[in-house]
């Protein structure tokens, strides 16, 4: 199966890279290769993973990791599992497909470690390239150990992210660790507009805050006393529900990956 760079080296590399299309010439030549990829999907929370699954699930079997050390509070990233969970189970439902998920335990120190000097950084900026990288290098490592054709991430579907950083950053990690970066762009072709219709659909907890509190601490509207009161509440109410949902696989073995400088 052809790596995002045999595609790569055909474009002009003077212009901006349009990420969607280079996904499409990747479909492109799965169909010509008559394949269907497996395909390991990093998602911060269900909003993110509606669309990409939508779209990507008509030509690749898709497993999903949940590795989101940046969510804080706990409950809150309790919260964002849940809801994931419960998206995944009635999508495969309404559309007969079977979309696993891969979960870690949760251990911020291990983003709070690699982000310490980069408080006050915006978002945006370089502390979210420091948490994409630690999430994205998780999700190579885990590909490659178990087989997976790709790794790639569903954040590019979020219009506060820069695909071209996300994107990049991918890349790099494929050349460290020898596997193979599924380029995206998902918010273009409607993508974002998209998500939200099925959102809508699904009845689909959309938060208002991206993970890390140094962001949300930023935005002045925000009462995250509330929001950690609602994700109590709705992580006591919702707990037992999944507790036996067979879906799900842990991977509590997980390694802590180390960064690309
Ligand atoms: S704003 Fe989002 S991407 Fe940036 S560091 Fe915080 S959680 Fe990570």
């Amino acid at each position: 199966m052809k790596n995002v760079n045999e595609i790569l080296k055909w474009m002009n590399q003077n212009q901006k890279i349009n990420y969607d299309r280079l996904l499409q010439k990747l479909i492109k030549s799965w169909e010509e290769q008559n394949v269907r990829p497996k395909i390991l999907m990093h998602a911060c929370c269900a909003p993110c993973t509606t669309y990409p699954l939508e779209y990507l699930c008509q030509y690749a079997d898709i497993t999903i990791y949940y590795y989101n050390n940046n969510i804080q509070p706990r409950n809150e990233w309790e919260r964002r599992r849940i809801v994931l969970r419960n998206f995944i189970k009635d999508f495969n439902e309404k559309t007969g497909n079977d979309v696993q998920i891969i979960e870690t335990k949760y251990q911020p120190n291990t983003y709070l470690k690699e982000v310490k000097n980069l408080h006050n950084e915006p978002e945006g900026g370089l502390r979210c390239n420091v948490c994409y990288n630690l999430r994205l290098t998780a999700a190579a490592l885990y590909a490659k150990e178990h087989n997976f054709d790709y790794f790639g991430t569903s954040l590019t579907i979020s219009p506060h992210k820069n695909s071209q950083t996300l994107n990049q950053i991918g890349i790099e990690i494929q050349h460290l660790y020898q596997t193979k970066w599924l380029p995206s762009d998902f918010k273009k072709n409607d993508g974002f507009h998209r998500s939200i219709e099925i959102c809508e659909e699904y009845n689909v907890y959309r938060q208002k805050y991206c993970g890390c509190l140094f962001a949300a601490k930023k935005m002045e509207m925000l009462d995250l006393k509330q929001i950690s009161r609602e994700a109590d509440e709705f992580v006591k109410l919702n707990h037992d529900r999944y507790s036996n949902f067979d879906l799900v696989k842990f991977n509590f073995q997980h390694k802590e990956a180390s960064t690309v400088d």
